[in-house]
């Protein structure tokens, strides 16, 4: 088999892994040594079906010793294998710089015999890139649960970000789905990374020539829609996780059927990608909005509300905490309104130093009055008083849930497909529909 066909298979196998987006390094270059990560790191591009990808996207190998059913490379699947020796994989990587296709590498592996053989096969592509070709471009390579606590130290001295993908969202689906993988096994590598990275932080500080353990930290994938786990639990879990491990960043992949299997979604099954969206807003909320887990979703409405944004949706809940003076407000309850994000938060605390803030000073600042102006009050506005729930969600529904169609929202609740399909009638029903939704889970 030639390097292209490899790598047309190997690339393929890839594209099911969502965790490839890159920040945090920031390394020129040097004489003598090709390429440079500056942060934000390496390109991406969008492949056709939406999905962030690295340009250099690959498998080692696709040949796996595992059978996880929601796998396309599992072992038990009929397709074309292949593997890349090290110093192929280290000579495509730089042909590819060379010509300026990609900036990085993004590595990962099926696990070929074993998690240190696999492991061990990394390591020696990525010395090559490093020690031989002197490539100093972003490499963010996956550990594989199982391995030599050993090896994945040196993996992380060879890589600017390591992840373990922790693929599914308990340890009863993991069983159920994936016997060959163990929460404990996959836990403990992210504990290693978090530890290694915390003691590398200090001993830099006392010597700045140190060698640098995963610089741009580590990361993990969640396969979302394949197992029946609520959002609220792969909320807490992400919350955890964040806490926990000091993860940069969780991902979340809505998963795409590929496998016929009584323990999985239907073959025609969409991907649940209103919902992996809807995954992708709260933990968002959680890193920059100081939210909790708890406070987004609870044991009564352990899922997220199809019509509306997370941020809409708990300030919808929460009335009685509104309108927030802007002019008095601390930064954190300027955070919750709908609308202000925190850039826009740090700025109103600066400029109201100078002066009572009024809308026409919060629209310059960057406020998203559309949505505030149900939350706020400020110099010259008490607020959007005479609003009653109903009107505020009617106009904060996102509308861009009914772009996503009728099969995203069957997924939610079915009784809105029919209203969707109907066209532009049906789809002013379908929001209309859509308030009453909303109100009835209040
Ligand atoms: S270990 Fe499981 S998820 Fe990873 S490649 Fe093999 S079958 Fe796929």
């Amino acid at each position: 088999m030639d390097l292209m066909e490899k790598l047309t298979i190997l690339a393929d196998s890839a594209k099911y892994d969502v965790a490839c987006t890159s920040s945090g390094v920031d390394r020129g270059g040097a004489a003598g040594s090709i390429g440079s990560a500056v942060a934000p790191g390496c390109c991406h591009t969008f492949s056709a079906d939406g999905r962030c990808v690295s340009l250099l996207k690959v498998l080692l190998t696709n040949v796996c010793a595992y059978d996880c059913a929601y796998c396309v490379n599992r072992r038990s699947n009929d397709l074309p294998r292949a593997a890349f020796t090290p110093r192929e994989l280290a000579e495509l990587t730089i042909q590819f710089y060379r010509r300026n296709y990609i900036e990085g590498l993004f590595l990962s592996s099926a696990v070929l015999v074993s998690p240190d053989h696999t492991t061990e096969l990394m390591i020696k592509a990525l010395e090559l890139l490093r020690n031989e070709y002197h490539f100093r471009g972003y490499i963010h390579a996956k550990a594989i649960p199982g391995a030599d606590p050993a090896l994945i130290h040196r993996l992380g001295l060879l890589a600017d970000r390591l992840s373990v993908n922790i693929e599914l969202p308990s340890a009863a689906s993991l069983g159920h789905l994936a016997p060959d993988k163990k929460k404990a096994a996959i836990l403990a590598p992210m504990r290693q990374i978090a530890r290694v990275r915390d003691e590398n932080r200090q001993e830099l500080t006392v010597y700045r020539a140190a060698p640098k353990f995963a610089p741009a930290g580590q990361s993990t994938q969640m396969i979302v829609g394949a197992t029946p786990e609520t959002d609220r639990q792969i909320l807490k879990l992400t919350e955890g996780l964040y806490h926990k491990y000091q993860l940069k960043r969780v991902f979340y992949s809505a998963y795409i059927p590929v496998a016929q299997d009584s323990r999985l979604p239907a073959l025609n099954t969409p991907p649940p990608l209103l919902r992996e969206h809807r995954l992708y807003q709260a933990d968002w909320l959680l890193r920059f909005y100081h939210f909790s887990a708890d406070e987004i979703l609870d044991d009564a409405s352990p899922n997220f509300d199809p019509f509306l944004d997370p941020k809409c949706n708990w300030a919808i809940q929460h009335l009685d905490q509104f309108p927030v003076d802007v002019n008095r407000a601390e930064q954190a309850m300027l955070l919750r309104v709908p609308g202000i994000g925190p850039k826009s938060a740090g700025r109103i605390v600066r400029a109201r130093r100078q002066g009572a803030l009024g809308l026409e000073e919060l629209r310059r600042i960057g406020v998203v009055l559309k949505r505030a102006q149900y939350f706020i009050c400020c110099r010259g506005f008490s607020g959007a008083a005479g609003f009653g729930r109903r009107s505020i969600a009617a106009a904060l529904v996102d509308s861009g849930v009914f772009a996503a169609g009728a099969q995203q929202l069957s997924l939610f609740a079915p009784e809105f497909a029919p209203m969707l399909s109907a066209g532009r009638p049906g789809l002013e029903a379908a929001k209309e529909e859509a308030v009453s939704w909303i109100e009835k889970r209040m």
